[in-house]
């Protein structure tokens, strides 16, 4: 039965269709390993995306690693769990619906807490899954069985007992804080989520009487509406001017209050007037200042940046309103000293682009720094130790300075957020005494006075708390389970640097606190896998310290972080929507294919490079996914062809299993370029292999890609033709032989591609089966691992130059303009070895480099006419052509006079001093390149001209 493949290649159709085949096939679902499996373990927690979320290219770089990684570690027999799922995304979800809401007229307040949690739920159902359903369109390899959303169940009650035991062990408190506000959202936001930005500005000079004195002080301030939280003004303790003010009190303008004028290093004596406002309510400096010097805090605007009753007559104006009205009282009063344009550093909600208020507000907070009741190293300490022991390692090695130099600087984590949509923080507010009790579940009274009038905090906590326990929850966590046995630590996250401190920092230091004792799960079995499991605690002291380093070392939620880099547009610009410049990945998908796309991005994806997409690279794959189809169309043409002739049985090599990886297994070299090309596989195999362990996918590309095109396919199939189509007498042996070698090989190419064009490969390894594979998928087949016994270095060597000569005659024949189909003779000059070779591959020399006949010499030709040299030979093509001289002068003649103007202009160019000043230095590079090579073509033309005899 002939081989079925279609006669164009088009990626549309494949890959849908084995994209469907993988899910519902359940190819990637991954069973628990039962006791006393030691199959080696390799997990990855695919990063969530939002459920608002759309694929964008950066998702699309981010999933082509990690399942080019995934499939690659299944293919070598690990046991691969690639864990997905959505994240509820607290602010972008809430926006999300509050915007359909505001298109029914209807506002979330009016709506009710309830009916608006009921609404985005709905929401989430109907367009929460459009993300996933993009990635199985990618054909990511993961296990769709286990699929996860960070506000299920489960996930849910381990969020409450991660709060509880936070909070038990003393490291959650609420305190007031300075926290970035965004009167839009109505929350506060971390600063990671401010946009920060410098605008153009006015500074403004106020003057405040000095009381008792007649003095001003005058103080400067870019938002003087919180003039009216002041409490107190700073002056340096080194400044002269101020020595005779110290302990006195200055009134506040507009609101006649005294206050005090404080000596504090807040004050900088080369800043300004050196006097500076204190407002500890609105300014985080400030705020500290306060702390210092005991000053009340007052604030002086709502949470929607509206002036309130402390703004006493500017209460109910708009935060930017009150400043013009304060402006202009102050200026009536003649105590507006000065005004001044200045840059001022503003930061804007990165949601919704609001100015941020800084703003006074009782918050949540994990105490990062701080020891545990129980004992052990604070959040922090445990997270930067694990990267410093080299626990948990960074590629590219940069990032690890970067998040130790963070973590070392780590404030405590503000996670309470004013959002409807997350996790409800577990604690309940007692009406009564004001008890607060924080529990798993609602209590029924409160503990302290008894009253059942207990109402649940109304916040809910950062959408970053949650994710970043996922590396436990999702695997059972508090159950000591055997997942979390088997697969905790993860074996690798790969993720994008803008959420290092967001995400990757925080499960860091929720993994090392709750999967080391005493939170990790007791009796958590890890059988006897390599890198897993605690050892047992000694009890002598000299092995405490190691088993509280074993004990660090196994609470890591993954033992590797690859930080992959940014995808910018061709220009190297940053893709935006207001650019206009945003690639849509299943565009490029629908006029590629996902296979062409996923190469692109393997192929420029160097660790700590941004990747300036082009289109016309993947344009380029395409074309080389199109190679390797009308490859496997070569070969099951000739190899039907052979069947028919009886000389090949198709079955027979269709019954061979997969089962050694080392090398190609089955593969019997006859001649060089069997040698030649098994010595290569081997080599790419090695190479591939070493490139991604250390995540460099541009390598194994590339490694790939020159391996299948240009050796395979260039050489290996133009050079074994003649066999595969003799089937008289001996020849059927040979033919069946090569029939077998290129099937092998083909298959074997195949199989070390697929990782990253998963899906023309199992197209045509199915079709190597016809129908018939020996396993569902190419993706459950061996990868193929290089055996350092089929190098052959005299094969390839011998075949390096058989390559060159056969390339130095085609460049000859081109310089001579021989016709394509005009055969030529040729000699060569060489020594007795390169003779043997030469004589060895003579059909090859003959065909592909279409020499009628040669003969060897022994005189150089290095000097000869139409003749190339190399280290080992010289070789000349002999031709006459027969040509119109009268025509070819014309000719000749045109292209001299076209040559002379170029050179006139370039010199002219080179000439002028002006131009040389102003032009880039790779444009006047590149003019004197081009001067160069026309001096060269001159030359050339003038002397085949005089060859020619023609009249100048
Ligand atoms: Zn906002
Ligand atoms: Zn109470």
């Amino acid at each position: 039965m002939p081989h079925e493949l279609p006669k164009a290649y088009e990626p549309g159709a494949i890959e849908n269709r084995w994209a469907q085949y993988w899910v519902a096939e359940k190819l990637f679902s991954v069973k628990t390993p039962a006791p006393g499996d030691t199959t080696p373990v390799f997990t990855l927690l695919l990063p969530p995306p939002n459920v608002t979320g759309r694929l964008h290219m950066g998702h699309m770089l981010n999933q082509t690693e990690m399942d080019i990684i995934m499939r690659w570690h299944r293919m070598r027999g690990f046991l691969t769990l690639w864990l997905p799922g959505t994240d509820h995304a607290g602010i972008a979800t809430q926006m999300m619906v509050e915007r359909q809401l505001a298109s029914e007229g209807i506002k979330r307040r009016d709506l009710g807490r309830e009916k608006f949690i009921e609404r985005t739920w709905a929401w989430r159902k109907q367009y929460g899954g459009a993300i996933l359903d993009q990635m199985k369109r990618l054909g990511a390899s993961v296990d769709w069985d286990r699929e996860y959303f960070t506000m299920d169940d489960n996930l849910s009650a381990c969020v409450r007992e991660v709060f509880v035991r936070l909070y038990e062990d003393g490291l959650i408190y609420r305190g007031k804080y300075i926290v970035n506000w965004c009167p839009r959202c109505i929350t506060a936001i971390s600063d990671l989520e401010t946009i920060h930005e410098d605008v153009a500005g006015k500074l403004y000079e106020i003057k405040y009487p000095v009381v008792g004195t007649g003095e001003f002080i005058t103080v400067a301030t870019t938002r003087p509406e919180t003039m009216l939280g002041d409490t107190a003004v700073a002056v340096n303790a080194a400044d002269e001017r101020y020595k005779h003010l110290h302990g006195k009190k200055v009134r506040l303008p507009l609101m006649n209050r005294e206050i005090p004028i404080i000596v504090d290093e807040l004050a900088k004596p080369e800043f300004g007037t050196g006097a500076v406002k204190v407002t500890p309510a609105h300014d985080p400096n400030d705020f500290e200042a306060g702390l210092r010097h005991d000053l009340p805090q007052i604030s002086v605007m709502d949470e929607v940046g509206r002036m309130n009753e402390n703004a006493g007559p500017y209460a109910g104006h708009d935060r930017f309103e009150a400043r013009e009205k304060v402006l202009h009282d102050l200026e009536a009063q003649g105590l507006l000293a000065k005004v001044k344009d200045y840059t001022i550093p503003i930061g804007k909600c990165d949601r919704c682009k609001t100015i941020v208020e800084p703003r006074l507000s009782t918050q949540w907070f994990v105490a990062v720094n701080k020891e545990p009741k129980r004992g052990g190293l604070s959040m922090a300490q445990a997270a930067a130790d694990v990267v410093r022991k080299e626990y948990i390692r960074f590629t590219p090695e940069n990032y690890r300075a970067i998040y130790l130099n963070w973590m070392d600087n780590i404030h405590d984590w503000c996670v309470s957020r004013q959002l409807w949509w997350g996790h409800r923080i577990p604690a309940w507010h007692c009406a009564k005494c004001g008890e607060i009790i924080v529990a798993r579940e609602a209590p029924a009274k409160c503990g302290k006075c008894g009253s059942a009038e207990l109402e649940q905090d109304p916040d809910v906590l950062d959408t970053w708390f949650s994710s970043a326990l996922l590396p436990f929850t999702t695997l059972g966590w508090p159950e000591a389970t055997r997942d979390l046995g088997a697969f905790y630590p993860t074996s690798l996250l790969i993720t994008g640097f803008d959420i290092l401190f967001f995400w990757v920092a925080r499960m860091i230091m929720m993994g090392c606190h709750f999967m080391a004792p005493p939170h990790r799960p007791e009796g958590l079995s890890s059988d006897a896998r390599v890198g897993t499991g605690l050892r047992p605690v000694q009890a002598d002291s000299e092995s405490r310290q190691h088993a509280s380093d074993e004990a660090l070392r196994e609470s890591v939620p993954y033992r590797e972080v690859y930080i992959h880099a940014l995808v910018r547009d061709a220009e190297r610009q940053k893709m935006s929507k207001t650019k206009g410049n945003v690639l849509d990945p299943i565009e490029v998908i629908e006029k590629y294919g996902t296979d062409a796309t996923r190469f692109t991005l393997a192929a420029m994806a160097s660790p700590g490079t941004d990747i300036a997409f082009n289109e016309s690279r993947t344009e380029g794959y395409r074309a080389f996914a199109n190679k390797i189809w009308n490859a496997a169309r070569f070969m099951f043409m000739n190899v039907d062809r052979a069947a028919e002739a009886g000389a090949w049985s198709l079955e027979e090599s269709a019954k061979k299993p997969i089962k050694r990886s080392i090398g190609l297994d089955g593969f019997e070299p006859q001649t060089l370029d069997d040698r030649w090309i098994l010595s290569r596989f081997n080599r790419v195999a090695q190479d591939v292999h070493e490139a991604l362990s250390s995540y460099r996918f541009h390598e194994a590309a590339h490694v790939i890609y020159n391996f299948f095109w240009g050796e395979f396919c260039d050489w290996y199939l133009e050079l074994i033709k003649p066999r595969l189509s003799a089937f008289e007498g001996p020849a059927k042996q040979s033919a069946a032989a090569t029939c077998a070698n290129l099937v092998t090989l083909f298959e074997a190419s195949l199989r070390l591609l697929s990782p990253i064009m998963p899906f023309i490969t199992e197209e045509i390894w199915q079709a190597v089966y016809n129908g018939k594979p020996p396993l569902k998928s190419i993706a459950l087949s061996v990868y193929p691992q290089a055996d350092p016994a089929q190098v052959d270095v005299a094969a390839e060597t011998e075949m390096a130059i058989l390559q060159d000569l056969i390339v130095a005659v085609r460049n000859i024949r081109a310089d001579l303009k021989i016709e394509p189909r005009q055969a030529a003779p040729a000699q060569i000059h060489a020594d007795a070895a390169t003779r043997a070779i030469i004589e060895q591959n003579a059909g090859a020399l003959q065909r592909l480099a279409n020499v009628d006949k040669y003969e060897f010499v022994e005189e150089s030709l290095a000097k000869a006419a139409g003749a190339r040299t190399t280290a080992r030979f010289d070789v000349r093509v002999l031709y006459e052509r027969k040509v119109d001289a009268a025509a070819e002068c014309d000719r000749l003649n045109k292209e001299l006079q076209r040559i002379e103007k170029e050179i006139g202009n370039a010199q002219r160019q080179l000439g002028n001093e002006q131009f040389l000043a102003k032009a880039p230095a790779n444009v006047v590079d590149g003019i004197r390149k081009r001067a160069q090579e026309l001096d060269t073509m001159l030359e050339k033309t003038r002397s085949a001209m005089a060859e020619l005899g023609c009249a100048k």
